[in-house]
């Protein structure tokens, strides 16, 4: 029998009905003559209360008790769910990321798996049970319990999946897809029925929520196809296009065509004139992960920072600030809005026009940054929203100019 990997987020498994519903979604994927493995979510704002909670006990938390907290929300979903699916008739057994056999490095918050051992997922699979497991967590080599940063069910799902050799990886949730901009901040974005890895990766580092990047990498890495659907979609039929979106290997597009425009709201960007190779290593003391650097000399440093992982802000501004004073500021006021697809750059003409179409809503970027897939600006984030909406209306709504 082939085996499906499900993963369900947070929203599909909000509340006791909709848990019901998809044990009931995960009974018919039995039925239809699958080993399934179903990998879930905390519950709703789980993991956003747990962590407003440590807030109230502690300004900084620890990091390792952080996990220790957080990787309980998980774990109510994965009893309720595997008490759900008994109901109807399955048999169903939970898993913690640890007995599942999620081995990774020794990083709290944002640890990384390095080795997936599915031993005990195998035997029950044998034994034709339903395994339910708790995403976003996992066991290190010194035996500590580890998170995988905000978003990791997927990556969970996807590695699993990888371990497993299973047939394809759903990854459903309250939308039915990757669309072609946050389709809560754009009403005219569109699914797009095919991605490449390369093209979501860039999407999900951009800040689109829908699939968690280091899930896509993982996916890339061992050829696993990636189904994201809505949860409450019938299951995948002979084309998984037509009702959700498929990333897999595909060959290349037209190269230069913007697939999506993606943000992120929630980043710092530090400003250094002290020693970049200090700045560096006290940002690595303090497990504060960086994107898009620019360094210039020595002496010059410009990096963005994602807020996402970071819980204890308070202690990274006073360390830093005890170090390196006036030296280093940490900018708060900036969101970054990036446009995505293979090729963009091979001409400066995407750059110009996306720039054009944000000053034109009086948005002046602080700065841009490009790859050769992706296009970044920092922006205000009060407006980051327009931004996204011009961003859009530019690349992805006009069809070119207008015949005479
Ligand atoms: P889950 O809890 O199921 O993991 P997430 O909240 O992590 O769900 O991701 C789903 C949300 O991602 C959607 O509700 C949607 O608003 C948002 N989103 C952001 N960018 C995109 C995009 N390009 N395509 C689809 N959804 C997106
Ligand atoms: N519950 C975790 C979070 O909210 C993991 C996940 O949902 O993927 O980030
Ligand atoms: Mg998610």
């Amino acid at each position: 029998m082939a085996i499906v990997v499900q993963k369900y987020g947070g929203t599909s498994v909000a509340d006791v009905s909709r848990i019901r519903q998809v044990a009931e979604r995960v009974m018919r994927t039995r039925r239809a003559g699958h080993d399934v493995v179903v990998v879930v979510s905390a519950m709703g704002d789980t993991t956003d209360d747990l962590l407003a909670l440590a807030k109230e006990v502690s300004a900084n938390p620890d990091r390792r008790e952080l996990d220790m907290l957080l990787t309980a929300g998980e774990r109510i979903s994965m009893a309720l769910l595997s008490m759900a699916i008994r109901e109807l008739g399955g048999e169903a057994i939970s898993f913690t990321g640890s007995q599942s056999g999620i081995i990774t490095n020794d990083r709290h918050v944002d640890a990384r798996i390095i080795e997936v051992r599915p031993f005990r997922v195998q035997d029950e699979l044998a034994r034709g049970r339903i395994v339910v497991i708790a995403g976003y967590q996992g066991v290190s080599y010194r035996r500590e319990v580890t998170t995988l940063g905000r978003g990791g069910s997927d990556t969970t799902a996807v590695a699993m999946a990888a371990a497993l050799g299973a047939q394809y990886c759903e990854i459903c949730s309250d939308v039915d897809g990757v669309y072609t901009a946050d389709p809560r901040v754009v009403s005219a974005a569109t699914r797009i029925p095919a991605l490449s890895y390369e093209e979501t990766q860039e999407l999900a580092e951009s800040g689109a929520k829908v699939l968690n990047a280091q899930a896509v990498e993982f996916a890339k890495e061992r050829g696993i196809a990636i189904y994201a659907r809505a949860t409450a979609s019938a299951l995948p039929g002979a084309d998984p296009t037509v009702d959700g979106t498929v990333v897999r290997r595909h060959p290349p597009r037209m190269p230069g065509t913007v697939i999506g425009v993606a943000s992120e709201r929630d980043i710092l960007v530090v400003e250094s004139r002290a020693r970049v190779d200090e700045v560096l290593a006290l940002l690595d003391e303090l497990s504060v992960a960086g994107k898009q650097l620019h360094a210039d000399g020595d002496h010059r440093l410009t990096l963005v920072v994602s807020r996402e992982n970071l819980h204890e802000e308070g202690r990274v501004r006073d360390v830093l600030g005890g170090r390196f004073g006036d030296r280093l500021r940490l900018v708060d006021n900036f969101g970054a809005v990036s446009v995505v697809g293979a090729g963009i750059n091979a001409s400066f003409e995407n750059l110009r026009r996306g720039t054009e179409a944000l000053t034109a809503v009086g948005l002046q970027p602080y700065s841009v940054a490009t790859s050769s897939f992706r296009i970044t600006w920092t922006v205000a984030r009060t407006r980051l929203d327009d931004g996204v909406r011009a961003l859009h209306a530019t690349f992805l709504e006009q069809q070119g100019p207008a015949v005479p």
